[in-house]
């Protein structure tokens, strides 16, 4: 459905006299036989004449040549053969040059795998033979690869990714220039940083992407960041056995022997939201107090985890710890986790037979920390301990905790 629709963009532009190829990422994929989420079209159509053509669009880059087109429930990039001229300062460049030649287009790319073009017939237009890479497994750049590595110092973070998502080597010559251009990293913006490092850890292969990082020293300008990935090197192969990234990233940590101080160092330092430091930091945080061991699963004690995190949390737990335990894993600590949620007679602070205004009213205290902390003293005491959910037999040993301790 989707190559259909994208097929009717380049129609139309032929139809209107230009010239349109499919280009990219998804010539590779298509190529590869794996799946495509998005197409990227290109075309000697300038950006007014493509805005023109298909009245429903959306100007998503007109500068750099980019007009995203609708067709049907899609919307496509449509980006005008272009030359990125002049780089500043190991970015890519904010002005681009637009030229009418579909190789001149190719030759700006970042690696013969990218850099092929497909026609609405099936021509291959592959002037740097990335066919021919593709077959051999090879991330090579397009041309000499330094100097391409230095105007766009992202590049070689790319060609990792790459290769830990298609389970390709690098070409020797564009390792070599990977390692030497490595520092410029520090002129790239960490937010298109992370989003490579989050394409590498989230990769099928991701030891791959961990073993060019480490043999390049790809990530030397960020001395924790290299660090961290070193050291969790040997157990990245674990990575895919997790469904969210989340977890992934917390997995990482953990793998890297990384405390609490330098989780959030270095959560920080990849400039992650504040949703994902603190899942990030959760999960960090029980790994380091339960210290699995890997591949030696071990019995977890599921009740109190449930009661002070809950149940989301501690099913990514158990998700987490399976993964550790992978040789080995324990479906029994999965179940175990399954029946103690389900035998336990009260779940949540909500499920209890008294609120905290209950007990601001019952104690004639104003609102504080107490409240929270008298809580999950009664949550505990019913679901572990026997005591009755109703409202007098909590009030009543409410009263009593009190007396024991100042809150
Ligand atoms: P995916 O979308 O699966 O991550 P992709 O190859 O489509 O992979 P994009 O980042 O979507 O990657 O870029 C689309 C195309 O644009 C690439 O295939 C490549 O030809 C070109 N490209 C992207 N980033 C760069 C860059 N930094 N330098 C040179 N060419 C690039
Ligand atoms: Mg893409």
């Amino acid at each position: 459905m989707l190559k259909e629709h994208a097929t009717l963009v380049l129609e139309r532009l032929e139809n209107a006299g230009f010239e349109a190829y499919f280009v990219g990422g998804c010539v590779r994929d298509w190529l590869l036989g794996r799946p495509v989420h998005d197409i990227d079209i290109c075309t000697n159509a300038r950006p007014e004449e493509v805005m023109t053509l298909f009245p429903e669009h959306v100007p998503t880059g007109v500068k750099h040549g980019t007009v995203s087109v609708k067709q049907g429930p899609y919307l496509f990039e449509v980006t005008t053969y272009r030359l990125e001229a002049e780089y500043e300062s190991y970015r890519r460049p904010t002005e681009v040059k637009f030229v009418s030649d579909l190789e001149s287009d190719l030759a700006r790319r970042d690696f013969t795998i990218n850099a092929m073009a497909l026609s609405r017939e099936g021509r291959l237009v592959d002037p740097f033979y990335g066919q021919k890479d593709l077959n051999d497994r090879l991330i090579r750049a397009v041309g000499e690869a330094q100097s391409r590595f230095r105007e766009d110092a992202l590049r070689p973070l790319r060609g990792a990714r790459f290769a830990a998502q298609l389970q390709f080597s690098i070409e020797t010559r564009t390792k070599q220039a990977i390692q030497e251009t490595a520092p410029l990293l520090k002129h790239i913006a960490v937010e298109r940083i992370r989003g490579e490092l989050h394409k590498l850890i989230d990769s099928d292969h991701p030891q791959v992407g961990f073993a060019v990082l480490e043999h390049t020293r790809l990530l030397s300008a960020y001395p924790l960041l290299e660090e961290t990935f070193a050291r969790a090197s040997s157990e990245a192969w674990r990575l895919p056995q997790l469904g969210s990234s989340l977890l992934k990233w917390s997995l990482l940590c953990y793998a890297a022997s990384r405390n609490e101080e330098q989780v959030r160092e270095f959560t920080a330092l990849l400039r992650m939201s504040k949703r994902e430091r603190e899942a990030i930091h959760r999960y960090a945080q029980l790994l380091l107090s339960l210290q699995p061991q890997w591949d030696r699963p071990q019995p977890i004690d599921w009740a109190p985890l449930l009661l002070t995190h809950g149940w989301d949390t501690c099913m990514g737990l158990d998700m987490l710890l399976q993964a550790v335990w992978w040789k080995n894993r324990d479906r029994s600590v999965s179940q175990c986790l399954i029946d103690t949620y389900a035998a336990l007679p009260v779940k949540s602070t909500k499920d209890l037979a008294v609120s905290g205004k209950d007990l601001m009213q019952a104690f004639s205290r104003q609102a504080g920390s107490w409240i929270g902390d008298l809580l999950a003293y009664l949550l505990e005491q019913t679901a572990l301990h026997g005591l009755p959910n109703r409202r007098e037999d909590l009030l009543e040993a409410a009263m009593k905790e009190l007396e024991r301790h100042e809150y």
